[in-house]
């Protein structure tokens, strides 16, 4: 099975404000301590731990929203991690990212195909209303919703938008973070199946972020367990679950209820 991510060594630290002296640099806060693993091509990985493991900003140094301070983060082959933006650029397509909050990503002011078309025509990839409604049909979402603005749909039907908006760029990789969270469970397993449904037939790579294992067990194959910013876990999510390599691994399995 061939890596999609490797990653090695991977440090990233914010600086603290809240402790700044008076004078000089403030101290920084290490997030992510020395993370190294492969992510495998075309298969679902979840990422679970406790809220402040630094889950989203491993997720926002995978899709180089941010670089690390030190270690090697590379994808598809290519050392990406301290690539400045005009050398990305080639890459940023390939790596799009679904939010929690669909509506803080949702322009309010657009029409859900112009939210979906937006994007494939600053890739040059066309981005007409046909072009957009095609997506919107991949989600299962009838052609009329294309019409409506982000306040005119429910939770579920925002973050199949956000989904269109993402598969419509052709991506090699998704990172969803906390994409089901604010949604009624009845949402949730239909926002999940669909998910999963496309990334089987896009041959997609995903990183799904989730507190929640019971989420993670039934969408994923394999899952990684972050605790204070180090890996605590990793495996077939059927391991994990069956013989937790960690005691944090076990209270997450023990929550679920
Ligand atoms: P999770 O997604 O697992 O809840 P995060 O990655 O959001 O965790 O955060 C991990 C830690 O990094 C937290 O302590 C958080 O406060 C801190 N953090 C995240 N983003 C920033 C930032 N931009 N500046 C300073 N600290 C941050
Ligand atoms: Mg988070």
């Amino acid at each position: 099975m061939t890596a999609l991510f490797s990653v090695r060594d991977l440090y990233l630290s914010f600086p603290d404000h809240s402790r700044k002296p008076l004078f000089g640099p403030a101290p920084r806060i290490e997030v992510l301590k020395g993370l190294s693993f492969d992510i495998p091509e075309g298969r679902i990985t979840g990422i679970v731990g406790e809220s402040g493991s630094g889950k989203s900003t491993l997720g926002r140094v995978l899709v180089r929203l941010l670089a690390p301070q030190s270690g090697q983060v590379a994808f598809a082959g290519q050392q990406i991690g301290q690539l400045d933006e005009a050398h990305l650029r080639p890459i940023r397509r390939d790596l799009q990212m679904i939010f929690q909050d669909p509506m803080s990503s949702l322009n309010p002011r657009h029409r859900v195909w112009q939210i979906i078309a937006r994007p494939m025509q600053r890739y040059g990839l066309g981005g007409g209303r046909d072009k957009a409604v095609e997506a919107l049909e991949k989600v299962g979402l009838p052609a009329e919703f294309g019409a409506r603005y982000p306040h005119q749909l429910s939770g579920g039907q925002r973050q199949r938008v956000g989904i269109a908006r993402a598969i419509a760029l052709g991506p090699r990789f998704i990172l969803a973070d906390e994409i089901v969270s604010g949604l009624d469970v009845s949402s949730q397993a239909h926002v999940l199946t669909l998910l999963k449904d496309l990334a089987r037939d896009m041959q997609l790579t995903v990183a799904f972020i989730s507190h929640d294992l019971s989420v993670i067990r039934h969408l994923c194959d394999e899952v990684m367990v972050l605790d204070h910013g180090q890996i605590v876990d990793h495996g077939p999510v059927q391991r994990v679950f069956d013989q937790p390599g960690s005691d944090v691994t076990r209270s997450l399995l023990a929550a679920i209820p």
